[in-house]
C-alpha cells in the first residue's frame, strides 16, 4: 500500500508490461487547487486496509499527454481519478479502464466507489464493510458550526470561526476552494503580492494558503457537496440539519458561502458540447487548445484576463462581444487589445453550434446589421458571468430575483428581522460571499463577508445558548 509517481509514457508501459493489478490513477497538475487539496485525501486513502486490493499511482496530467492521448483517458477536467486493470501482458486499451471516479470527492465516496467497482468485477476487497464512514472528530463542548462552501469567503470564515472556539466544518462543494482556483494570477488581493517578482498569487495557490490557515486553527474540510438544509428545535435551541451525500449532520449555526457558478449561453443545443469545445473556464481547459483557433464569448474583467490567458495555448483568441464596448476594467481592456493574438468581433452573438462528436463551427449574427455568418472554431469559452449557488435553500430563504440570497443589511431598515447584517430571516443562518453579493464580487470582498458572517454567527451564538 502506497502511493507511486508515474513520470513518463515508458514508466507506464513497463506497469502495462510487469504489473496485474488494479491500479486507480490521479491525473493531476502543479498548477490545480483542486488537484493540491485531493492529494492528501488520495495519500490516505493508499494506506487504507479497506482498499488494499487497489494499487495507487499519480500522473502530471500536463507532463503526461502522451499516455492520455495514447490509451484513451478522457480528462475534461482535473483532478481525474481513473481505475485501470493491468493484465501484465502488454495489452491495455479502453476496455482496461474500468472506473472514471470523477474529480474532487469525499474519501468516503471514492472509498464506496472503489468498492462497487470491484464489486462488478467480480473481486472481493479484504476488510471491507459497504457502510465505511469515515471517524468523525466531534467535540461535545464546542457549539458547532457548518461552513457551506470553500472560496474566499468560506475560508475566512472558518478562520473566524475556528479562532473563537467554534467546532467548525468547512464543506468545500464541487469545486474545493471556488472560483479563484479556475483563475490565474491574482494581482489585487491585499497581501498577496512579492516584492521581488512584482506578482500577485496564482488563484489555487492563495486558496490553498488559506485553507491551511483554516486548518491550523482547528477547521475541519469535508469535501462534500450539501444538498439540504433544514431547522428544527432541539431543547428550545435552533439546530441545522444538513444533507451530505444522502445523510444529515447537525449543527448549531450555518453560513452560506456557496458562491455562483459559470453562467452559461443558453443556446439551443449547447449542453451538448460541454467538455467538447465548449467550456466555462480557460484556466482550466485552455490547455487542450495548442495551436488551435478558439473564441471567448464575454466584455468583462473575466472576459480579458482568460483571453490574454488563452493565447498562451491557442494560435488565435478572438473575443465576441455583444455590443460595441467593454465593461472591463481598462487595464484588462488594454491589455487584451495589445495582444497580437487576440481579435475582437464587436456587436455579435453565437447562435448556434455545429459539431459531430465535438464542437467545429459557430453561428453568428451581428446585432447591428443582423448580418449571418459561420465561423470554425476549435473550441469557445464563456466568461458572461455567474449565476448564485442558492438552488438548494430555495423553499428555505429568500432570494432575489436573480437567485441571490438576501442578506439583512440588503433589507429595508423597518423590515429587517435580526441586527446582524449577515444573517438572513432565519436566525442562525448566515450567508457571505458572492451567492449574496450583488455588486463587489471581488475575493477580497468575499473574504470580508465570510469574517462579518463568522463574527455574527459567533455573537449570535452566544446570545442564542446562554
Ligand atoms: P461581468 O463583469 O458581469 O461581465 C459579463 C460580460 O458578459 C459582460 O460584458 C456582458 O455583456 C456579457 N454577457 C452577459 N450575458 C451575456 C449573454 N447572454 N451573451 C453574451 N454576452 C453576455 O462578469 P465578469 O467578467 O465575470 O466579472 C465579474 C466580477 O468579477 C466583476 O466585478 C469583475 O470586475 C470581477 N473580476 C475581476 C478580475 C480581476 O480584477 N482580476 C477578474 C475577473 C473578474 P454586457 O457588457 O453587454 O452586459
Amino acid at each position: 500500500m502506497s502511493l507511486e509517481q508515474i513520470n513518463n509514457l515508458s514508466e507506464f508501459e513497463d506497469l502495462i508490461n510487469t504489473s496485474d493489478a488494479y491500479y486507480v490513477l490521479d491525473f493531476y497538475a502543479d498548477w490545480c487547487g483542486p488537484c493540491k487539496i485531493m492529494l492528501p485525501i488520495f495519500e490516505r486513502l493508499s494506506k487504507m486496509p479497506e482498499v488494499a486490493t487497489f494499487k495507487f499511482a499519480k500522473i502530471n496530467r500536463d507532463e503526461n499527454m502522451e499516455i492520455i492521448q495514447k490509451y484513451g483517458f478522457d480528462i475534461p477536467s482535473i483532478p481525474r481519478f481513473f481505475v485501470v486493470k493491468f493484465n501484465g501482458n502488454g495489452q491495455f486499451d479502453k476496455v482496461n479502464i474500468k472506473g472514471n471516479l470523477g474529480g474532487s470527492q469525499s474519501k468516503t465516496d471514492l472509498i464506496m466507489k472503489l468498492h462497487e467497482i470491484a464489486k462488478e468485477d467480480g473481486v472481493v476487497l479484504p476488510n471491507t464493510s459497504p457502510n465505511y464512514q469515515e471517524p468523525e472528530v466531534i467535540s461535545d463542548e464546542n457549539l458547532k458550526v457548518a461552513i457551506i462552501g470553500s472560496g474566499p469567503s468560506g475560508l475566512t470564515a472558518g478562520i473566524y470561526t475556528s479562532r473563537a472556539n467554534l467546532d467548525t466544518t468547512i464543506y468545500t462543494g464541487t469545486q474545493p476552494g471556488g472560483q479563484l482556483t479556475t483563475t490565474t494570477e491574482i494581482e489585487n488581493f491585499p497581501g498577496a503580492w512579492s516584492t521581488e517578482t512584482k506578482q500577485g498569487m496564482m488563484g489555487p495557490d492563495l486558496m490553498e494558503l488559506v485553507q491551511k490557515q483554516a486548518e491550523h486553527f482547528g477547521a475541519k474540510i469535508k469535501i462534500a457537496e450539501v444538498t439540504g438544509l433544514r431547522v428544527r428545535t432541539e431543547n428550545d435551541k435552533p439546530k441545522f440539519d444538513i444533507t451530505v451525500n444522502g445523510k444529515d449532520e447537525s449543527f448549531d449555526a450555518v453560513i452560506i458561502a456557496t458562491g455562483a457558478a459559470a453562467r452559461y449561453l443558453g443556446i439551443p443545443d449547447e449542453e451538448r458540447f460541454v467538455g467538447k469545445g465548449y467550456h466555462s473556464c480557460a484556466t482550466c481547459d485552455g490547455f487542450f487548445y495548442r495551436g488551435k483557433e478558439v473564441a471567448i464569448v464575454g466584455g468583462g474583467d473575466s472576459a480579458m484576463e482568460e483571453a490574454n490567458f488563452l493565447t498562451k495555448f491557442a494560435d488565435k483568441v478572438y473575443i465576441i462581444h455583444r455590443r460595441d464596448e467593454f465593461r472591463a476594467s481598462k487595464i484588462m481592456q488594454e491589455r487584451a487589445m495589445k495582444n497580437p493574438k487576440i481579435e475582437i468581433i464587436w456587436d455579435t452573438v453565437i447562435t448556434k453550434f455545429h459539431g459531430e462528436e465535438s464542437l467545429e463551427k459557430v453561428s453568428l449574427e451581428n446585432l447591428k446589421t443582423n448580418e449571418t455568418s459561420e465561423m470554425k472554431l476549435d473550441g469557445v469559452f464563456v466568461a458572461i458571468g455567474h449565476i448564485p449557488n442558492s438552488g438548494f435553500v430555495e423553499n428555505l430563504l429568500d432570494r432575489d430575483n436573480v437567485g441571490y440570497l438576501i442578506p439583512q443589511y440588503r433589507v429595508a431598515p423597518d423590515q429587517r428581522v435580526s441586527s446582524y447584517g449577515m444573517a438572513t430571516k432565519i436566525p442562525g443562518i448566515f450567508v457571505a460571499g458572492d451567492v449574496e453579493d450583488t455588486i463587489y464580487k471581488q475575493a477580497i470582498t468575499a473574504a470580508g463577508d465570510g469574517c462579518r458572517a463568522a463574527m455574527d454567527a459567533e455573537k449570535w451564538l452566544e446570545e442564542a445558548h446562554n
